[in-house]
């Protein structure tokens, strides 16, 4: 399995457009537990992506998600901008120039992602953040056996991505906004973990019908 620069293309795009249906919806979840902004905030930020995929119509893989990530920092204010801007700022450093790259290069960019919001929003697991779906999201990319399925395991992926989104919905938040409200924000699923499993269902869509 290769991944090009023109998949990745086509992931953010199709993020984009997921986003903007979900808008909504992201939004009424922070509204519960936060200050009403989510939907808003990655909309912003993905149709700031959308903007510049002109522009990088010759971009590498590495290049293509880098730029995505720095349009994230700077387009979004809230707490997602910066966490999924440095998700997408890590994977594109690890994957570097490569003008197309392998599976496991992928998965390895996923991991340092998730290494680096972990690193910057300094989240454990259980607190209910977007960790709680990126974690189990990569652990099923990376326990997939060599050779096995890509959509296969993509759709394990987006199943454990919800069911971590799902498994801290009531709990009770420790970091982020929604800690501010104590026990009222269990039994509200996370903002983050929700757009969060947005996008490893998109991933998995991106490579639906591809083969
Ligand atoms: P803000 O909280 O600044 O309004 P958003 O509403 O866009 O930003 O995003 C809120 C989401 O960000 C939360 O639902 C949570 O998943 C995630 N989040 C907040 N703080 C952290 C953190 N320190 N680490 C990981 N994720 C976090
Ligand atoms: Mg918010």
């Amino acid at each position: 399995m290769i991944i090009t620069a023109e998949d990745l293309r086509r992931f953010l795009t199709l993020f984009a457009a997921q986003v903007a249906t979900e808008r909504e919806e992201l939004t009424r979840l922070d509204s519960a537990i936060g200050d009403g902004d989510h939907g808003i905030n990655m909309d912003r930020g993905m149709k700031a992506i959308l903007e510049a995929l002109p522009g990088l119509e010759a971009s590498d893989a590495g290049s293509l998600l880098k730029q995505a990530g720095m349009r994230l920092i700077s387009t979004v204010g809230g707490a997602s901008g910066p966490l999924y801007g440095t998700f997408f700022l890590r994977m594109g450093t690890v994957l570097g120039d490569a003008g197309e790259v392998s599976r496991d290069q992928f998965v390895a960019a996923l991991r340092a992602g998730l290494e680096g919001v972990v690193a910057r929003g300094k989240a454990q697991p259980d607190d209910k953040t977007m960790v709680d779906a990126m974690a189990p999201a990569v652990e099923a990319l990376e326990s997939a056996a060599d050779g096995s399925d890509w959509v296969e395991a993509l759709t394990r992926a987006a199943g454990a991505a919800a069911a971590g989104r799902d498994r801290v919905t009531p709990l009770v938040a420790r970091k982020g906004r929604a800690s501010y409200l104590g026990e009222r924000a269990a039994g509200h699923p996370d903002p983050g973990a929700t757009s969060t499993a947005l996008l490893f269902a998109t991933l998995r869509d991106t490579f639906t019908d591809q083969a």
